[in-house]
């Protein structure tokens, strides 16, 4: 995505359906990381599963990455509730309250090409 984008939803029904889909991806990434971490506790203090740990702990990084750059919660706050605004400078999601703050905070300084 190239261009500053607000996704703003007014519809309590259909604001309750994008968060329970929002809920639903978060629960997959938390559950899948769970069962990656266990795997890791199983073979930690085993030398010899050295980079069978490496790939478990790369496949957790994906995963937190997928949440991470998914509109599903703000890059500052995390909040998982909230209507969303692309950042395309940053290629990024926040909520547009934090949005608001970042582009308030750096307004006349250098940085505020970051926040359009
Ligand atoms: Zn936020």
């Amino acid at each position: 995505m190239k261009k500053k984008r607000n996704i703003v939803i007014k519809d309590p029904t259909l604001k309750r359906l994008r968060n329970n889909l929002r809920m639903i991806l978060r629960k997959w990434a938390s559950a899948q990381w769970n069962k990656l971490h266990e795997e890791q506790d199983k073979i930690l203090l085993d030398e010899s599963k050295f980079e069978t740990f490496r790939n478990l702990e790369r496949k957790k990084q994906e995963i937190r990455k997928i949440v991470e750059d998914s509109i599903c919660e703000c890059s500052l706050c995390s909040a998982p509730d909230k209507d969303m605004t692309y950042n395309p400078v940053r290629k990024e999601w926040y909520c547009v309250d934090c949005y608001k703050d970042l582009q308030d905070y750096y307004k006349n300084k250098k940085e505020s090409v970051l926040f359009p």
